[in-house]
């Protein structure tokens, strides 16, 4: 039999992907190979796979121990928190602060700001305040950049978290004819980040507030590129030789993210983060993040392949989604892959069928009049299935469903019971007099 695949013109699929048993994915890949698929140039061998994968459908979260950001707690057993960054310049003291709260109050419960200046660091003062007076408290985390000892120490008085980059906060300016690193060097520079790191790790330490040492893999310090090279290995050394300075100073409210614009090197440097931190008996939680994932859709795939990949593993304690786009966009997103996770309810969980030949009506239309009329009730599974061939028995654990019962009829369902028939005019708002009369309702 042949495969019922075809390749458009613009490279995508079209056909029944349910035909399974005419499904030849050798054809297909060849025949997207001949259309315009790249494939990769160098070839991984595939690794055997693991006898360990997990078929438990629960998500086990890493226990890491809980770390303070104002009033939100990162890690043990706190849900992942949601965060982003704003845009506004922080000199600009009025767009800062109505930024933060835009973000606020669609749910961000972490707000970074970027203090590249010590006139930025002083205006955080002005920033915190006016939200205190005419907002609220809202959790802070300042981002410093090179050299940025004396301005982290001054905007350490006004934020709950200090965001550092290890490649950036002792900036060692690359030599263009280095071909080594001695081991004299290595170590003066580490003495060197030492004494520049110690006031800032006393300092918040002592007001009780937390730190991110946040590793980029674009800017890993030239001293770790020479001896671990442009590695995830070289992400988390250059993150513990950092944690080394903090638990020597009996500083331990430390958060972690180690970013990378690939999904797979950010996947390999916090599973490796992680496997090094077990080895070592530590417990720091995890900020996940995609940097530069760019924006739309492919944006948010990128953020989801990386964030959504270790989350299902348990690893992740604080998720923010860089998208090129207004950073209130990040927000939704970043629900998104917790609801899809079960980590977090935020939203009614909708389970719609793809729609074939048998469904009995306008299945996309259906679904935007039922999410408009139910979205506000947060924490209820509602089905939408265009008939009872299959839709009930794969509603999973809907509350309710909304199933295709004939032409021009619909069933609701409760569960899996079937409650009534109605005129597919009518079902909306039969659906809703059903949730009504179960009273699970409340207005929008
Ligand atoms: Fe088709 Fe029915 Fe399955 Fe929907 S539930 S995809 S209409 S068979």
């Amino acid at each position: 039999m042949h495969c019922a695949l075809q390749i458009s013109q613009n490279g995508s699929i079209c056909g029944n992907l349910r035909d399974r048993e005419n499904f030849n994915p050798v054809s297909l890949l060849s025949n997207l190979n001949n259309s315009r698929m790249q494939t990769l140039s160098t070839p991984v061998p595939s690794a055997p796979i693991s006898s360990e994968l997990s078929t438990d459908p629960a998500i086990h979260r890493r226990k890491t121990r809980p770390v303070p950001v104002g009033s939100i707690t990162i890690g043990g057993s706190h849900p992942v928190a949601v965060q982003s960054m704003i845009n506004e310049d922080t000199l600009d003291i009025e767009g800062s602060v109505a930024a933060i709260r835009r973000l606020h109050e669609i749910g961000c419960e972490i707000v970074r700001v970027t203090v590249p200046s010590m006139a930025h660091a002083k205006a955080m003062e002005e920033i915190r305040d006016r939200l205190h007076k005419t907002y609220q408290p809202v959790p802070l985390v300042a981002d410093v950049h090179h050299n940025g000892m004396k301005i982290a120490l001054e905007v350490a008085k006004y934020v709950d978290n200090v965001r550092i980059n290890p490649g950036l906060y002792v900036f060692e300016k690359p030599k263009s004819d280095r071909t080594e690193y001695t081991s004299a060097e290595f170590k003066e520079i580490g003495d060197k980040i030492y004494e520049t790191l110690e006031p800032l790790v006393v300092s918040l330490r002592d007001q009780n507030k937390s730190m991110r040492i946040g590793v980029n893999h674009g800017s890993l310090s030239e001293r770790m590129l020479f001896t671990y090279g442009d590695t995830p290995e070289g992400m988390v050394e250059s993150a513990l030789e950092f944690i080394r300075i903090c638990e020597s100073l009996n500083f331990y409210h430390i958060e972690l993210s180690l970013k990378a614009s690939r999904v797979p090197v950010m996947l390999a440097a916090n599973r490796l983060m992680v496997k090094r931190m077990n080895e070592l008996g530590m417990d720091y939680p995890l900020h996940l993040g995609v940097t530069e994932a760019g924006d739309g859709e492919y944006g948010r795939i990128k953020s989801t392949a990386g964030i959504g990949t270790l989350l299902a593993e348990g690893i992740g304690d604080t998720i923010r989604v860089s998208l090129t786009e207004a950073p209130e966009k990040e927000i939704p997103v970043c629900y998104g892959i917790l609801q899809a996770l079960g980590l977090r309810r935020t939203m009614v969980e909708y389970v719609a069928c793809p729609s074939c030949g048998r469904t009995l009506f306008n299945l996309e239309e259906v679904l935007h009049k039922v999410r408009d009329a139910t979205q506000h009730l947060t924490g209820l599974n509602i089905a939408v299935m265009g008939c009872i061939v299959n839709g009930p028995g794969e509603m999973a654990d809907a509350d309710y469903g909304y199933v295709g019962k004939q032409a021009g009829l619909i069933s609701l369902y409760r569960g899996r019971d079937e409650i009534k028939k109605v005129p597919e005019a009518d079902g909306v708002e039969e659906l809703i007099n059903l949730i009504k009369g179960d009273d699970r309702w409340i207005d929008p």
